[in-house]
């Protein structure tokens, strides 16, 4: 048997860097939420001493486990292959464990764990529900809306969501940033879509999925909640449960939720329209092969722990924090979508400084802070967006607290004079200096900066 370093001293070498990375910087992504162990859980304890209250490390072990060998095409009970008899449990482990994370009736609710990923398990479900060329709703990708809700440029339809069906998004309203639920009711109306997708990307409010469940009925629509990026912060109560209106549910795994990277389908079990056998047949032979079993595993794991009173704790404090960082931007008066958060992350305009969101996404890689550009309504380029987006599940994850945000938003804040002020050069490295101070738990240099 040879380790990794032995057997293939180079890729080691780069997961190393990469854990160095993420652990001497701020991960600022919003849709990143755990922090992985690569080269084994003793090698990065040492690394970072304030990583054993992080549970992720188990939901590692069980991704990089011996259950990546085996094959299990189909469902427990019912598989292309023999030799499934652990394999089967673990799935309807974590099937219970979905359904239990998000308070489901299993006569009512069921879940597919099988996805790949999120995009997968999104037109894994257009497809269970409505027919090729059907016409869907989505919010805009420029509006917060994800690639996956239908989303085509004006020269191109670049995504499957928009080649395999007739897209029309809705959008926020400019102004205020909120979504324009009244241009949907009346839009939705016109164009009678088969189906109407919530969820976003980058949208930092709750939905009211009431009032999307009415437009949804008075056009004979499906509603789909795409809950990925809040799918935590659902599971811990934080935010409103798309359950109650929806006919299907999709989210990812690896974002709040602090999974390995996967997708669930969960859907109503409609004898009528037989949504289960519908769902389950467009994940697997329609759109993927076989489960990849040690994903599944680690989704358990990550579900066992989003059950745990701590998770509720976290993903308060994921919230608490967001709107920290929220708070101090606000009174530097910069610009933020919707004035504001609910949620894990905050999305801020750019454009009244007349700076790009890519240069500063820029300036703060120089200084090991991780943020991505991102379009804010209104914006044409998806390139050179006018905003940034903050997220703040992985700074939670390393135990930081309200007073650590003021810190991390002072280093925003001076990115931003660094880019009005052209001292690029002289700036980064300062900034650069007192980011890896404070990444590395040296406060009070770090707090320096804010004198
Ligand atoms: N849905 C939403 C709302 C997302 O934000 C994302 C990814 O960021 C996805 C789906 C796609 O997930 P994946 O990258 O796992 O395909």
């Amino acid at each position: 048997y040879q380790t990794l370093a032995e057997a293939d001293p180079e890729v080691a070498k780069i997961i190393e860097d990469e854990t160095w990375r993420q652990f001497s910087g701020l991960e600022l992504i919003a849709s990143e939420a755990s922090l992985p162990v690569v080269v084994s859980p003793d090698h990065l304890l040492t690394m970072h001493p304030t990583l054993q209250n992080l549970t992720s490390l188990a939901v590692m072990e069980a991704n990089g486990s011996m259950l990546t060998n085996k094959y299990s095409e189909g469902l427990p009970g019912a598989r292309y292959y023999g030799g499934n008899e652990h394999i089967d449990i673990l799935e309807n482990l974590c099937r219970d464990r979905a359904l239990k994370a998000f308070n489901l009736d299993p006569k009512v609710w069921g879940v597919n764990v099988q996805p790949y990923s999120g995009s997968t398990a999104n037109f894994a479900a257009f497809t269970a529900l409505i027919n090729p060329q059907d016409r869907i709703m989505g919010l805009g990708l420029p509006d917060g809306g994800h690639l996956t809700h239908g989303y085509y440029t004006a020269k191109k339809k670049i995504t499957a969501s928009s080649i395999y069906f007739q897209s029309f998004p809705y959008r926020v309203t400019p102004g205020t940033g909120l979504i324009d639920y009244e241009q949907l009711t009346t839009n939705a109306g016109l164009y009678k879509p088969r189906l109407i997708v919530c969820g976003a990307s980058a949208y930092p409010r709750d939905w009211d999925y009431q009032r999307l469940r009415k437009i949804a009925d008075t056009n004979g629509s499906y509603l789909l909640s795409d809950m990925a990026h809040i799918s935590g912060l659902v599971a811990a109560g934080e935010q409103n449960s798309p359950f109650e209106y929806c006919d299907v549910v999709t989210t990812t795994t690896h974002k709040t939720l602090r999974g390995p990277r996967a997708g669930l389908i969960f859907f109503r079990k409609d004898k009528e329209s037989d949504m289960e056998q519908r769902v389950n047949q467009a994940v697997f032979p329609a759109c993927q092969g076989g489960p990849h079993n040690n994903t599944i595993a680690g989704i358990a794991v990550a579900l066992k722990q989003a059950a745990d009173p701590a998770f509720k704790a976290y993903a308060k404090q994921v919230i608490a924090n967001a709107r920290t960082i929220a708070k101090v931007l606000s009174s530097h008066e910069y610009k933020l979508q919707t004035d504001g958060t609910d949620n894990h992350l905050v999305l801020w305009d750019l454009r009244p400084l007349g700076l790009t969101g890519s240069k500063i996404e820029k300036i703060c890689d120089e200084c090991h802070i991780t943020v991505n550009k991102n379009a804010v309504s209104g914006d044409t380029s998806a390139q050179v967006p006018g905003g940034v987006r903050v997220g703040l599940a992985a700074l939670t994850s390393r135990s930081m607290k309200e007073s650590e945000m003021e810190t991390v938003a002072a280093f925003l804040h001076r990115a931003v004079q660094i880019a009005l002020t052209a001292q690029k050069e002289a700036g980064d490295k300062l900034l650069k200096n007192f980011v890896a101070a404070f990444s590395n738990k040296d406060n009070e240099s770090a707090k320096l900066l804010e004198q």
